[in-house]
């Protein structure tokens, strides 16, 4: 398929990125459509493909939580989200009758893993995680090559962390309190500290950006147990904190004390930003059309 041209969608809470191109890199078009309704928004979009140049194929790294058992008739869909209106809302099934093209679709961190796999920092490895830290905490894992899929999706971003001792924080997950997302997302750094780490006093944002790198490194813990990836790229908001990634691999070779004694997971390669910057997601969702064609 070298040389077709094909749609990707990175589709996210606040807005859908939407491209035309033969990949990341060779892009014919590009544009930003702000998330309202599912109708609304899918209306755009299909109409901003229908004015490109015709497609070949369309991959969506989209926020979920996603059905992507290909048993399951709502496959393709969002299931039940805290964001109002998009419940049970059908994109893979939409797009693809509305463009008449095969349509691959992953959730964003899965796509965004895809991408850096492809294009990015875990290029030539065949298992490692793309974690964003942001407003949320997700996780994409490929293993062998292909996003990690069982009855759901991976959602890292809800496995347990030990405390900080000095954290009397309770945490803002709505599920779980003070799982990893509900200890380190960007608001819940900012409701425990007052403000975000670059506003806060230089005493302060050292305290911050410690226990920050202290979570990020128990979730990282979790993921190296359960899943043995080569590298584990961490990007979103929070990742560019000054001194992020150093204070994050550090705090990981004292979590893991000694076990299993491996000097990579100690290693600069290992705990990496992102090789895409922010462009992982719309590079997942290429990645994700040419699975689309592999698949049809
Ligand atoms: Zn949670």
């Amino acid at each position: 398929m070298a040389g077709a041209l094909q749609g990707s969608i990175e589709a996210g809470g606040t807005k859908w990125v939407c491209a035309v191109g033969t990949g990341p890199d060779d892009l014919v078009s590009e544009t930003r459509i702000e998330t309202t309704s599912p109708s609304e928004t899918l209306g755009r979009v299909i109409e901003f493909f229908r004015n490109q140049p015709a497609i070949d194929s369309l991959g969506v790294a989209s926020f979920g939580p996603l059905e992507l058992r290909p048993s399951r008739s709502n496959f393709g869909s969002i299931t039940s989200t805290p964001k109002a209106g998009w419940s049970n809302t059908d994109l893979s099934g939409a797009l693809g009758e509305a463009l008449g093209v095969p349509v691959g679709i992953d959730t964003d961190v899965n796509g965004a893993a895809l991408g850096e796999g492809r294009w990015g920092a875990a290029v030539g490895l065949t298992s490692f995680v793309y974690l964003t830290v942001g407003t949320g905490i997700g996780g994409g894992v490929v293993v062998d090559g292909r996003p990690l899929h069982g009855l759901v999706h991976p959602e890292i971003g809800h496995v347990a962390v030990t405390r900080h001792p000095d954290d009397g924080f309770a945490g803002l997950c709505p599920f779980h309190g003070d799982c990893f997302e509900g200890l380190a997302s960007g608001p819940a750094i900012s409701a425990r500290w007052g403000d975000e780490p670059r506003r806060l006093a230089p005493a302060l944002r050292r305290s911050a950006s410690d226990m920050e790198a202290f979570y990020v490194a128990e979730g990282l813990r979790a993921i190296v147990f359960t899943l043995a990836p080569e590298r584990i790229i961490v990007g979103g908001g929070v990742s560019q904190i000054e001194g992020f990634h150093p204070a994050v691999r550090s705090a990981l070779v004292r979590t893991l004390a000694g076990y299993p004694g491996l000097p990579e997971h100690g290693a600069e390669g290992f705990v990496v930003a992102p090789g895409l910057g922010d462009r992982s997601g719309i590079a997942g969702g290429f990645a994700l059309a040419d699975l689309a064609v592999a698949a049809s």
